[in-house]
């Protein structure tokens, strides 16, 4: 099938771009950024945007950086760029190095971004549940200007994000980790490339031999990616073992709302959810490297 037709407005300054989305947003009109889940969307016509904004050329959306505490990516950094470690980032940096390589294929990586898959909000990114366990700010500029929002507040659900349609996303801000920072990702999926039926995100700082502040987070499970307040509490102040990972899983299974489609019951995601949990949580345990 081919895409229905549409107008292709190619803008070379952010300016531009929002009055592009001012006065085609409300009509349909979106962003395109790396272009890998919307053209596909567009040629199957379960979307079918009579105009497109592409933001390709604004040269200040490309950038990468590290200040005031904060990993800053725009909105057209794309996934590749973090296939090596991004040093200026620090523990952050080997965090997004080790995650990566579980999206998607190669070329698609090579094109994708950060920006778009959050604004994208698939149950299943590995960036938005980057972005919900470790609390992203994210950018969101109009004609009327940028308002700050965090991520929870962003992600609303399955494909469902609080943007506007006026609205580019244009920066998402991680907070840096501390050096001593330990962190695991484990994402199960039946194929090499899919998207994943369950995965976690675990970080947690080790200070005398106990867990302090851990940030606990799954994704594909739920309707959006979140962070599990009450696994947290469940590992403050415990030492790192099997006894408190297993009482972790239990925490997770018994908190997460899960999600059913045609090929996986809630019951298994349910269960899924505290595996991926303990089996990061051994990963953040047992790496030399952090
Ligand atoms: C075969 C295949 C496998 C994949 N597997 C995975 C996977 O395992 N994990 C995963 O996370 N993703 C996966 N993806 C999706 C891929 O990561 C996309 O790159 C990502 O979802 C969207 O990024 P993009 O830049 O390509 O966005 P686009 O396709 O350009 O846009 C996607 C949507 O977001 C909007 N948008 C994009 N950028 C902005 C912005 N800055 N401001 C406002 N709106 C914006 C667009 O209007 C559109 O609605 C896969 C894709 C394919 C084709």
């Amino acid at each position: 099938m081919k895409a229905a037709p549409f107008t292709l407005h190619k803008p070379g300054t952010l300016e531009e771009a929002v009055a592009l989305l001012a006065e085609y947003g409300e009509d349909g009109g979106l962003v395109i950024a790396g272009g890998q889940s919307l053209t596909p969307m567009m040629a199957l016509r379960v979307a079918y945007p009579p105009h497109l904004v592409d933001i390709n050329a604004i040269e200040k959306l490309s950038q990468l950086t590290v200040g005031d505490g904060f990993l800053s990516i725009g909105a057209t950094v794309r996934h590749a760029q973090f296939h090596r470690h991004f040093v200026e980032a620090g523990t952050l940096g080997r965090l997004l190095s080790s995650v990566v390589h579980h999206i998607a294929h190669y070329p698609i990586r090579q094109r994708g971004t950060f920006c778009g898959s959050l604004a994208h909000a698939d149950p299943s990114s590995e960036w938005c549940l980057v972005a919900a366990t470790l609390g992203a700010e994210l950018r969101l500029t109009s004609t009327s200007g940028d308002r700050l929002v965090q991520i929870n507040d962003f992600l609303d659900g399955a494909m469902s994000t609080t943007r506007e349609p006026s609205e580019i996303l244009t920066e998402a801000r991680l907070p840096l980790l501390a050096e001593n920072t330990r962190f695991g990702f484990y994402e199960f999926n039946r194929r090499a490339g899919d998207f994943a039926l369950g995965m976690a995100l675990v970080a947690y700082d080790l200070e005398g031999g106990k867990i302090r502040n851990a940030r606990i987070g799954v994704g594909g499970i739920e309707e959006k990616a979140r962070r599990l307040a009450a696994v947290e509490a469940a590992l403050e102040g415990k030492t790192p073992d099997s006894e408190a990972f297993a009482a972790a899983a239990a925490a997770t299974v018994a908190d997460v709302d899960a999600m059913e489609d045609p090929t996986t019951s809630a019951q298994y995601r349910r269960d899924l959810s505290g595996v991926v949990v303990r089996r990061a949580l051994e990963i953040a345990q047992t790496a030399t490297r952090f």
